[in-house]
C-alpha cells in the first residue's frame, strides 16, 4: 500500500521509486488511481517491467464490480490487471535470460513449477498457481515485476495494440487448438472478446464452417464478418438448433466451443454437437448449473475439455505462429484506446459494450 509519505514525496510531480497505478482501494465498485504507488523491486529471479499499454479483461470487469467472485478472492489494495505489453527496465541478480530494453509481455499465472502439473508440461493448471492482478499486484501501473520464467518475448513485428492482449487472444487459442478445429465444423457460443477471437483464430487454424451464437446483434454481425458462416440470436427461439443440425447432416458439428457461460448455451450448444464431438469449455457459469450429462455427453461419446489460460508455453508459441501468419484480424476487436488516467472511461466504456476489447496506455 502506498504510505502517507510517498504521497506527500509527490507533490504533483513524479518522484523517483514511485509510480502511476490503480489499484483496488476498497471493498467495493470502482479502482483508484495513485500518483505515487511505491515502485516494486524485483526478486533476484524476476524482472521489472515498464508497462507501455495494457488490456481491459472481463476478470477486470468483475473487480471493478466487485461481485461476489471478487470479493472473495481479490485482496483489498492489489494493483489489478493482468494483460499488458511492456519493456525490461531491470532484472534480478540471477536472471539469465533477459537483458533490460527488451519489449515482452508475461504469461500471468505464476506457479513454483514445483507441483505435479507444473512438471508434466501442464504448468497453467498447477495447484499453486496465482495470477497477476488478481493474488498480487497486476499491471495496470507504470511498472510490474514478474519472474522470470512468466516473460514472453515479443516479436518485433506485432505491434503493442496487440502485444496487450496475448493473455485473452491465448485463451481463444488454447481453447481452438486444444478442440482441434481443422477441417471441422464448428459452434462458438458466445462471441464476447475472447469469442470473438475464436472466430478468427478457427477461421485462421483451417476449421470448416462455423456457426456463432450471442445475444448480442452486434457481435453477431462482426463474428460473420470475422469468418462465421452463420450467427444466430438466440433470443429469436431454439430454431437454430435445427438449422446448425440440418447444416451438418442431420447430426451436428464436429466442434462446440462453449465461450459464453449461460446455462442455456451449455444445454443448446451441446443439442447442436454430434455424436462423438469435442466439446472445449472457456464459458463460466456464475453459479453451478444443471446439466443433461447423461444426454450431453454420455450417450453422445462426447469429449468434453475443461479450457484453463494459456498452455505454458505451446499456446504463446502457436499464438505467434498466428499473429505472424497474418491470418487473425483484430483490428476490429480491439476498438478502443485510452490513456490509463481516463480509467473510469475505459472501464465504462468495455462494461457497457460500447467497447469490445477496450486498451489503456501507460507510458
Ligand atoms: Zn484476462
Amino acid at each position: 500500500m502506498t504510505t502517507a509519505a510517498a504521497r506527500t514525496a509527490v507533490s504533483g510531480t513524479h518522484a523517483t521509486g514511485t509510480m502511476r497505478a490503480l489499484f483496488k482501494h476498497h471493498a467495493g465498485v470502482g479502482l483508484k488511481f495513485d500518483p505515487a504507488r511505491p515502485k516494486p523491486t524485483p526478486g533476484p529471479r524476476d524482472v521489472l517491467i515498464r508497462v507501455k499499454k495494457v488490456g481491459i479483461c472481463g476478470t477486470d470487469r468483475h473487480i471493478w464490480e466487485w461481485d461476489a467472485w471478487s470479493a472473495g478472492r481479490i485482496p483489498v489494495g492489489i494493483v489489478t490487471g493482468h494483460e499488458f505489453v511492456g519493456v525490461i527496465e531491470a532484472v534480478g541478480s540471477a536472471v539469465t535470460k533477459y537483458k533490460p530494453g527488451l519489449r515482452v509481455s508475461a504469461e500471468g499465472h505464476i506457479t513454483a513449477w514445483a507441483d505435479y502439473n507444473s512438471r508434466t508440461g501442464n504448468a497453467h493448471i498447477a495447484s499453486d498457481t496465482r495470477i497477476i492482478g488478481i493474488d498480487r499486484d497486476g499491471c495496470f501501473a507504470e511498472y510490474v515485476v514478474v519472474p522470470e520464467e512468466n516473460v514472453w518475448p515479443v516479436h518485433p513485428s506485432i505491434p503493442d495494440k496487440v502485444a496487450a492482449v496475448l493473455d485473452p487472444l491465448g485463451n481463444a487459442v488454447h481453447t481452438v487448438m486444444a478442440a482441434g478445429v481443422s477441417a471441422k465444423s464448428v459452434l462458438i457460443s458466445g462471441v464476447g472478446i475472447i469469442g470473438l477471437m475464436a472466430v478468427t483464430v478457427a477461421k485462421a487454424a483451417g476449421a470448416g464452417r462455423i456457426f456463432a451464437t450471442d445475444v448480442n446483434p452486434e457481435r453477431l454481425k462482426l463474428a460473420k464478418k470475422l469468418g462465421a458462416i452463420e450467427a444466430y440470436d438466440v433470443r429469436q427461439g431454439k430454431g437454430y438448433m435445427d438449422d446448425i443440425r440440418k447444416a451438418c447432416r442431420g447430426e451436428g458439428v464436429d466442434v462446440l466451443l462453449e465461450m459464453s457461460g449461460a446455462a442455456s448455451a451449455f444445454d443448446e450448444g451441446f443439442r447442436c454437437l454430434r455424436n462423438g464431438g469435442t466439446a472445449a469449455i472457456l464459458g463460466i457459469p456464475s453459479k453451478p448449473i444443471t446439466w443433461n450429462i447423461t444426454e450431453h455427453v454420455v450417450f453422445k461419446g462426447a469429449t468434453v475439455l475443461g479450457i484453463n489460460g494459456r498452455k505454458m508455453f505451446e499456446t504463446w508459441y502457436q499464438m505467434e505462429e498466428l499473429l505472424l501468419s497474418g491470418k487473425l484480424e483484430l483490428d476490429e476487436i480491439i476498438t478502443h484506446e485510452f490513456p490509463i488516467e481516463e480509467f473510469e472511461k475505459a472501464h465504462a466504456t468495455m462494461i457497457s459494450g460500447e467497447g469490445i476489447k477496450v486498451v489503456m496506455s501507460v507510458s
